[in-house]
């Protein structure tokens, strides 16, 4: 047992965990983290950072295929996959760095190793060599984050099957490629993969691509991904897949029972996220699970006094900018501070493909259904000037507005930079400022943004550029 004892110790280092140590450390609170693999967790090392990382170079070499659109001519220009790859983790690797600058200058001790909760707020280490050592701590935030899940069908095997880590270190550029899966996380690969030359199948349960996001912008990017030669089948599921022999062979099925054959070198299986709850003491302590997520109050705290959880290992959207939230208000309500519970009805979602897609609040269908009198307004992207001059004219902004009061229910974008603009309709929610007080925010012109204002003014039949 270590002499050390902590305030708080912070089991995982991913946005949850580091961010809830450095507010800690912040408040005055001595504090250590404890982590497995890389420092800055999934986001850093697998997941935001590098994939983002990876569709810039795609939209790189999209750019440079298209040139002559831009009057410039461009002769042999050439993929490096590898290179391509290596500079995703290149960025990845240094994000994770700069995290371990940032613990090293909030003073917060690194616990580097298995991390596992026992009774009496104390949580065992065991390091790579399998030394074992109990840390004490008054507070214990459990942050271990999650992983990739896998469907019955669909076993990853990293060779053949793959998950996303394994999908941004191919040693290869493949030929063919079946995205299983159409959330974010598939159709960003699928942007990447097809941009560099791949030919991409989606094939998705639901009815829809995107299908968390409004009807319309799943519908605008099933058309421009078609356009751009990605192939796609909705109401269908994986039954099957043979690697046996040199590639791949998907079964699929529709919604009809028909079943067909996709021949491919690699298929990703992109079917969302399950929780790392095993074999960290949850058990051992009695802290309660309840669909597979670690069950807290509003301030994160579990069943079990001292014992709190944050980021994707709870309820709630696995992104981001949600655990690191939810790790300053569980820190914050230590700390003995009175932070506001998260308002989970205005986190905002992003999808990094190209075009981009953002959204917060309800879509449409869901603000019906909520009973609101709605009033829509639209604008899309190719009546924007700034869109024209950037060649980036396809999808829109779409406000939901509650008739009554004008307030903001719901925004749905898709289109170029929309994962920045959305920012400006979450302050908006927060502050809740109605429909007029958009139309009468003057916005800069020419940017992409001021299709906010006419989207707003366009719900309320004041649209000047329509
Ligand atoms: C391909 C991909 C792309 C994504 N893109 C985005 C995006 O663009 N925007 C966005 O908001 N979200 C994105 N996400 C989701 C985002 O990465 C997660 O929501 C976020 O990382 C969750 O943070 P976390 O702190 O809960 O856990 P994680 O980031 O998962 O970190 C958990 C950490 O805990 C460590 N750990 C686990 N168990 C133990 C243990 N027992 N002892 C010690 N350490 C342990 C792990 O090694 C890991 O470092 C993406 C995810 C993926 C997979």
């Amino acid at each position: 047992m270590s002499s050390t004892k902590y305030d708080v110790i912070v089991v995982g280092t991913g946005p949850g965990g580091y961010v809830a140590a450095i507010r800690a450390a912040q408040l005055g609170l001595k504090t250590a983290v404890v982590e497995a693999a890389e420092l800055g967790g999934i986001c850093l090392n697998w997941g935001c950072i590098p994939t983002k990382a990876l569709i810039k170079s795609a939209q790189v070499f999209e750019y440079i295929n298209h040139s002559e659109d831009y009057g410039i001519k461009v002769k042999g220009a050439e993929m490096d996959f590898n290179a391509m790859i290596k500079r995703s983790r290149d960025v990845a690797g240094g994000m994770s760095k700069g995290i371990q600058f940032l613990l090293k200058k909030n003073k917060i001790d690194q616990l580097l190793g298995w991390g596992k909760v026992q009774p009496g707020k104390k949580v065992e280490v065991e390091d790579k060599d399998g030394k074992k050592t109990v840390y004490a701590g008054d507070h214990i935030i459990i942050a271990t984050g999650g992983r990739a899940r896998e469907l019955p069908a669909l076993k990853i095997d990293n060779e053949k099957i793959v998950g996303y880590r394994k999908a941004m270190t191919l040693d290869k550029k493949p030929s063919k490629m079946v995205v299983v899966g159409s959330g974010a996380i598939g159709v960003e690969f699928a942007y990447v993969y097809k941009s560099i030359g791949v030919e991409v199948t989606i094939v998705e349960f639901l009815d829809r691509i995107v299908p968390n996001e409004d009807e319309e912008v799943s519908k605008a990017l099933e058309k421009i991904y078609k356009k751009a030669g990605v192939k796609i089948m909705t109401s269908t599921e994986v039954t099957a897949v043979d690697t046996k022999g040199k590639g791949c062979k998907v079964t699929v099925k529709d919604k009809k029972g028909t079943e067909s054959t996709i021949e491919c070198d690699i298929v990703l299986s992109a079917v969302g996220v399950v929780s790392n709850i095993e074999n960290i003491g949850l058990e051992d302590v009695g802290i309660l699970v309840e669909k597979g997520k670690i069950k807290t109050d509003e301030f994160y705290k579990t069943n079990m006094p001292g014992y709190y959880a944050i980021g994707d290992v709870v309820a709630g959207p696995a992104l981001a900018h949600v655990a690191s939230a939810e790790g300053i208000i569980c820190v914050e309500k230590i700390a003995g501070h009175h932070p506001e519970a998260l308002d989970y009805n205005n986190i905002p979602g992003c999808t990094y493909c190209i075009p981009e897609i953002s959204s917060v609040g309800y879509t449409e269908a869901q603000a019906k259904e909520a009973g609101y009198e709605l009033k829509v307004g639209k604008f899309p992207f190719s009546a924007s000037g700034k869109a024209s001059a950037a060649g980036a004219k396809d999808g829109f902004v779409k406000l939901i507005f509650d008739a009554k009061y004008g307030e903001l229910l719901g925004a749905h974008m898709i289109g170029a930079n929309v994962t920045e603009m959305i920012a400006e309709i979450v302050a908006v929610r927060k502050l809740e400022t109605t429909g007029m007080d958009l139309i009468k925010t003057v916005h800069p012109h020419p940017t992409m943004s001021e299709a906010v204002m006419e989207a707003a003014a366009a719900a309320y039949g004041e649209v000047i550029h329509l």
